[in-house]
């Protein structure tokens, strides 16, 4: 795993910067570094940041990425970020609340209306997932960021997301020539996951989400992912790669 593509600076909430990350990277051997910091519509740095993750990059032998993160806003898929994206080559979309139909709701007031009854499981997977496909649709390059990792937070667990949901985000993502990383800090998605994009040939990253540079390209929980669903294709390709209704 000579990769990590999901790495934060001093850019957003990073503790390190840009070249420390990248001389960190260096050092452990990695070939390819995602610079990845987050944005909203009104950030005013990312042609700064563009420039200065380039001219880190000529001056390193590791590969840099540019990439920004930001919330998807609604179930419309429409992301939290500045009208000009010049120079960004990968925008990861994130589930740090749950799109509805207008806006976001908060993970801790679906959680609260999913026990008092007041929401429906189901209507709450449907318009996460339907705001994931969105957002792959309307934006080009997309990586999907730590996917699920909403759901623990509102009560439920990724392996209670039908497998059909699954597959129309992984056939959007074929399509749409998205990405879908494996997220160290957050420890999403599961290999259960994972194993039905890679059966589309969605290409899967491995991130530790770094917030200091310490972490960066420590894995235990993306080795064990990419370790599962390389095993389980070897040994039965069946189980993932069955047709499904939405296989191109
Ligand atoms: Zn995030
Ligand atoms: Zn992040």
């Amino acid at each position: 795993m000579r990769e990590d593509m999901h790495v934060h600076s001093t850019f957003s909430d990073g503790r390190h910067t840009v070249e420390e990350n990248t001389a960190t990277a260096a050092q452990r051997g990695l070939q390819r570094l995602g610079c990845v910091d987050h944005v909203r519509r009104d950030t005013t740095w990312l042609p700064d940041f563009v420039r200065h993750v380039r001219a880190v990059d000529r001056r390193t032998p590791v590969t840099l990425e540019v990439g920004v993160e930001a919330k998807i806003l609604d179930a419309r898929g429409r992301l939290d970020v500045p009208a000009d994206l010049r120079g960004v080559e990968r925008i990861y979309a994130a589930d740090h609340q749950v799109p509805w139909r207008e806006g976001t709701l908060r993970p801790q007031d679906v959680r609260r209306s999913l026990q008092l009854g007041r929401l429906d499981r189901a209507d709450v997977l449907e318009l996460l997932t339907l705001g994931t496909r969105n957002a792959m649709r309307r934006y080009e390059r997309v990586v999907l960021a730590h996917l699920f990792s909403v759901l623990p937070k509102v009560g439920i667990s990724e392996d209670d997301v039908p497998l059909d949901l699954v597959d129309e985000l992984a056939c959007a993502a074929a399509e749409t020539g998205a990405e879908i990383e494996v997220d160290e800090r957050w420890r999403c998605p599961s290999p259960r996951v994972v194993a039905r994009f890679a059966a589309r040939g969605v290409p899967v990253r491995a991130s530790s989400d770094s917030h200091r540079r310490e972490t960066i390209g420590r894995y235990r929980y993306v080795h064990e992912v990419f370790r599962t669903v390389a095993l389980a294709r070897l040994t039965d390709p069946r189980v993932i790669d069955a047709p499904s209704r939405h296989a191109a």
